[in-house]
């Protein structure tokens, strides 16, 4: 059982960086509305994720560090209805195995938070103690105990990095929550709430993109609601970093979706850098399936040639009206 766990860990705590998205994914499921990220060492000395959701019940903390005790689905058709980042409920639990974990979390009901502390996936205290409502999640020493996996931890710089990335993934995408992180005590990044994506986009690179993306109110064609903004050829870029891909505001990787922007806009200008671009892709979670591997990035859509051709089209008329 403690292989299974720590198996199963190495498959959701491949660096750093998904230990982050997870623990903001979840604060987002908690209908956050502020979430703070701190890190050291390029999160390998530490993570901190506060934010002020509904937290989590006295009666329920233990329960969330067990594999597969998720609150987001009982059945399998909540699972065909997806619209949180969580369902598997096994991040926590995966993390605290490989980790010293401690969490503060109070809901609003409760007069007092309870803390735990778990250390190699061993609970080793849990009080009650006077907290904000809300959740902060401290993750320490990751993989002390698997010495073997922790050499194939980058350096402190490469796994910022990666940090940094992610951050700014989900600091877009959720344009309605307030970001602040932190690095070794250096303030990364800040947004304010209730931007446009575009505007969100200017808010993290200091107006560096003021007059060269053009933001693309929802529109439903078809299954799909699309959304996002569309980067001019001025701000072509020698790689793939600055195009962001959603899929129900959930962080993914598509060829299918990168493939059919970047061909629209082949139809316009010689490709040989890249385009600048985030597409949210709004569809019913009965048409996709996000389920293919642990760290959810993956996302495969049914009828997808039905879905190139819509997207295709739309684009390429986004872009003949005005950016190129
Ligand atoms: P999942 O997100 O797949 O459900 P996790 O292991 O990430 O699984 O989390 C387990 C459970 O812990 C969640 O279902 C949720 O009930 C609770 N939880 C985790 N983080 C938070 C948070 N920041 N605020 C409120 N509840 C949380
Ligand atoms: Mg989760």
């Amino acid at each position: 059982d403690k292989t299974i766990s720590l198996i199963a860990a190495g498959e959701v705590v491949e660096s750093p960086a998904s230990i982050v998205k997870e623990l903001i994914e979840n604060s987002i499921d908690a209908k956050a509305t502020s979430i703070v990220l701190e890190i050291r060492d390029g999160g390998k000395s530490y993570i901190r994720v506060t934010d002020d959701g509904f937290g989590i019940d006295e009666a329920d903390v233990e329960l969330a560090f067990k594999r597969h005790t998720t609150s987001k689905i009982t059945s399998f058709t909540d699972f065909c209805n997806l619209y949180t980042n969580g369902f598997r409920g096994e991040a926590l639990a995966s993390i605290a195995a490989v980790s010293r974990v401690s969490i503060t979390t109070k809901t609003k009901e409760a007069f007092l938070g309870t803390s735990l502390i778990i250390t190699g996936g061993i609970i080793e205290k849990k009080e009650k103690v006077g907290a904000k409502d809300g959740t902060t999640i401290i993750i320490e020493d990751l993989l002390y105990n698997t010495p073997a996996r922790k050499n194939f931890l980058k350096s402190n710089q490469a796994e910022t990095s990666k940090i940094n990335d992610i951050v700014e993934r989900l600091a877009l995408i959720n344009n309605s929550v307030k970001f602040k992180y932190i690095n070794n005590n250096k303030v990364m990044l800040t947004t304010s709430s209730n931007l446009t994506f575009s505007e969100s986009m200017n808010n993290i690179y200091n107006n560096a993109y003021d007059k060269s993306i053009k933001e693309l109110p929802i529109e439903y064609i078809d299954d799909y609601g699309i959304e996002g903004f569309l980067g001019d050829n001025s701000i072509m870029s020698h790689n793939r970093k600055n195009q962001y891909i959603f899929v129900n505001k959930r962080v993914v990787k598509s060829k299918l979706i990168t493939s059919v922007v970047e061909e629209a806009y082949s139809q316009f200008i010689t490709i040989n850098r890249f385009p600048i671009f985030l597409i949210n892709l709004n569809v019913d979670p009965a048409l996709i399936d996000v389920n293919i591997h642990p760290n959810k990035l993956e996302v495969k859509f049914s009828n997808e040639n039905k879905l190139k051709d819509i997207l295709f089209n739309y684009i390429k008329s986004k872009l003949s009206e005005s950016i190129m």
